[in-house]
């Protein structure tokens, strides 16, 4: 089964520690961009409505400042009334003087046009009573709702007054026209504001309909029929974020005008409201890139810095070396924080406890429990060492004499004893260098570096010596050992031949009567 890959913890908190830089920085922004949005909106609504109110109060005054003057003018038309020339030329003046107004007409009682001056609206040709003009009533102060004059996509506001006759009716009434369009006296009042960043302001009717618009582009006092957004001109002061006829969401504020069921609508798109925040986005991601960066750059080297430790620990584990606390401990240094350091150290507690256990394990492998000598594998692993480092060595072997009757006589345990004698013997006989082992009953063999035989043959009778001179435990008296000597490399290219030799030597004092040391005479090995 292919091994699966597992993900590095160095990529796992790298990854993490980006992420949270990410989430977090872009989440300031983002919140920092909606509180500054929802402050550009507010401000932008209030000072729409104020702008709204402003032009509202000037277009108040100016359209009762109109009707002063177009009663004061009712006063004095009477008398020109007669002449039709020098009414002309009176209804002219007075259109000329009132500001603002286009044209003005002169009806008689019944709201026939018995005079006019048309300034230069030819349409008005075709007017031959208020009622045309939607006058619906003849009274003083009365208005007409501004609407698109007869023929034509001029929007117009008319405003009547009565012209003083006998008795107190009134004798006629006097219309004054006021005409919404580009360059007229409303224009040029409503004009005064600079339209650069995007304001747009409206004059709407009680129907929804655009009467007059201007804007950036200069006003279109033609634009008549579009929707505008969902103000009344009737709902009083206001201001909301609506969406305009193509759908796009505009910013307004609203007042409505005294006279004419209308309203000044002035606003903004709210994509241009929210340009300059946007280049302050902008403005503040450039800036708060460096510091972005080095925050990342510090997550990341933290993430090194807290996966560093447990990497090399798992390297060390996994190295190809034998991993032992030693080891261990060279190849990682005490780590900075807490869990690590306490993982570091439960690892390299538990190799040593398993090197201890492993250690232990060999010993016993190595060890003959009754004696405590080493046993027949250490033998082998001894020599193999020796050969290895090419150190010539004897080989001192043992065998006590007639053991069998030691037993039969003692029995066992006593036996037992009597072996155990034997191996402190070996043991109080030998230099440091010289090892004794029991490879098999009551057979022991010793190991001694030497080249030549007189060292290993001194050694030899000194152990065969101190046995025979040694009262056994349990009443056994003493007991005797043959020995056989023999020398690697002398004797045999192999160790093993080598062990044969002093085997057969150690017949050889079995049959020369025991008790006594026999070195291997030479010649091919058995
Ligand atoms: P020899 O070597 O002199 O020819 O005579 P021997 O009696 O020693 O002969 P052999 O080597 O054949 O006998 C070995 C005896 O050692 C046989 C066995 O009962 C005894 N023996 C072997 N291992 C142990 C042991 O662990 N404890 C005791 N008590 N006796 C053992
Ligand atoms: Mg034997
Ligand atoms: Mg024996």
């Amino acid at each position: 089964m292919a091994k699966e890959r597992k993900v590095r913890l160095l990529t796992v908190l790298i990854s993490l520690a980006v992420l949270s830089v990410a989430v977090g920085f872009f989440n300031a922004m983002y919140a920092g961009y909606q509180v500054q949005k929802t402050q550009a909106v507010k401000n932008t609504l209030e000072s729409n409505l104020a702008y709204a109110q402003k032009l509202a109060d000037v277009i108040n005054l100016y359209i009762q400042a109109a009707d002063r003057q177009l009663t004061a003018s009712a006063g004095r038309i009477l008398h020109a009334a007669g002449a039709p020339d020098t009414l002309e030329a009176e209804l002219s003046l007075t259109a000329a003087r009132i500001e603002g107004v286009t044209a003005v007409l002169l009806a008689d009682a019944d709201g026939r046009v018995t005079g006019r001056s048309d300034g230069g609206l030819p349409q008005l040709a075709a007017i031959t009573k208020l009622g045309d003009l939607g006058v619906r009533e003849l009274r003083a102060g009365y208005w007409v709702s501004p609407c698109c004059l007869p023929g034509t996509r001029q929007t117009t506001l008319t405003l009547v007054e009565p012209v003083a006759g006998g008795q107190g009716a009134p004798a006629g009434y006097l219309a004054a026209i006021v005409v919404l369009e580009r360059g007229s006296g409303l224009d040029r009042l409503i004009g005064q504001h600079a339209y650069a960043d995007g304001t747009s302001v409206y004059l709407v009717n009680v129907a929804g309909q655009v009467l007059y618009r201007h804007n950036a582009t200069g006003a279109d006092a033609e634009v008549v029929s579009s929707v505008t957004p969902n103000i009344s001109p009737t709902a009083g002061p206001g201001a909301a974020q609506v969406l305009d006829p193509s759908g796009e969401p505009v910013l307004a504020g609203y007042v409505p005008l005294i006279k004419g069921n209308w309203a000044v609508v002035v606003q903004r798109p709210l994509e241009h409201a929210l340009s300059p925040l946007k280049a302050l986005l902008g403005e503040s991601l450039l800036l708060a890139v460096p510091a972005v960066a080095l925050t990342l750059l510090l997550v990341c080297a933290c993430a090194y810095a807290i996966a560093r430790p447990l990497t090399r620990l798992t390297g060390a584990l996994a190295s190809a070396e034998p991993a032992s606390d030693q080891a261990l401990k060279a190849s990682t240094r005490k780590t900075w924080y807490h869990e690590a350091e306490t993982l570091r150290q439960a690892l390299a507690d538990t190799l040593a406890q398993h090197r201890d256990e492993v250690g232990r394990l060999n010993t016993e492998s190595m060890t003959d429990p009754m004696t405590g000598l080493m046993n027949r594998r250490a033998l082998r692993e001894r020599i193999d060492e020796l050969v290895a480092a090419g150190t010539p060595f004897a080989v001192i072997a043992l065998d006590l004499d007639h053991f069998k009757q030691v037993n039969d006589v003692h029995g066992h345990p006593a036996g037992d004893k009597v072996l155990i004698a034997m191996a402190r013997t070996l043991q109080d006989n030998l230099r440091p260098e010289d090892l004794p082992f029991r490879i098999g009953g009551e057979e022991f063999v010793v190991v001694v570096p030497a080249s030549a035989p007189q060292g290993p043959m001194l050694a030899a009778e000194r152990i065969r010596a101190a046995v025979a001179k040694k009262p056994m435990p349990d009443g056994v008296g003493h007991v005797t050992v043959s020995v056989g000597v023999a020398l690697w490399p002398r004797d045999g290219e192999s160790p093993q031949a080598v062990i044969k030799c002093a085997d057969q030597a150690l017949y050889q004092s079995k049959q020369d009567g025991r008790d006594r040391v026999t070195l291997w005479a030479g010649g091919a090995p058995p």
